[in-house]
């Protein structure tokens, strides 16, 4: 696939330079490749420039053109340099564009946990396959309760069910109507 005519690198940090893109039947494969300097350790907080090894990172991101994109980022892991620090090496975040183990960009995690919330875990789960993008309705569930109150959603003020469909059930069925009030 021929990159250019669009300026894919403005969809992503200046950290992480695209070293190439190919494309199958349902996904676009971007790899890219962390040209970082140094990083700071989530653990003591200090700064490092001593890389110590690579490794390749996966993540989903938002689909484009019908077709599912998937990151393949050459990672950096880096030396602590901090002698009371627990950790002697540790791996570079990109937390403004994906969380520490997340194997989503933070705009797809945003979007599909959004589109649980306003559906469900599984029919979200479904929808998101048709869109080529891998999510289980138990990580939706995962993904919906660590992110519900970051989202700004409008708080439930009351729950009410309709009694009379209780003492009257419905043809072919006995469910009843549960309210929620916001
Ligand atoms: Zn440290």
């Amino acid at each position: 696939m021929s990159n250019e005519n669009i300026a894919w690198k403005y969809f992503f940090p200046s950290y992480l330079k695209i070293a190439n893109i190919h494309s199958s039947p349902s996904l676009i494969h971007i790899q890219m490749v962390s040209e970082t300097k140094s990083a700071v350790c989530p653990t003591c907080g200090k700064r490092s420039k001593k890389v110590h090894s690579t490794h390749l990172r996966n993540a989903q991101d938002l689909p484009v053109l019908d077709h599912g994109v998937v990151l393949n980022i050459l990672a950096k892991r880096y030396f602590c340099s901090n002698i009371d620090c627990a950790e002697t090496v540790f791996m570079e975040q990109y937390d403004q564009f994906m969380g520490r183990y997340s194997r989503y960009t933070n705009r797809c995690k945003d979007f599909i946990t959004r589109l649980a919330i306003a559906t469900d875990a599984e029919t979200a789960s479904k929808i998101l396959t048709s869109l080529h993008i891998k999510a289980s309705g138990d990580s939706l569930l995962r993904y919906v309760r660590s992110m519900g109150d970051a989202l700004d959603l409008p708080r439930v003020t009351g729950i009410g069910v309709d009694d009379w469909a209780l003492i009257i059930p419905r043809i072919g069925g006995s469910s009843a109507n549960v309210m929620i009030y916001q």
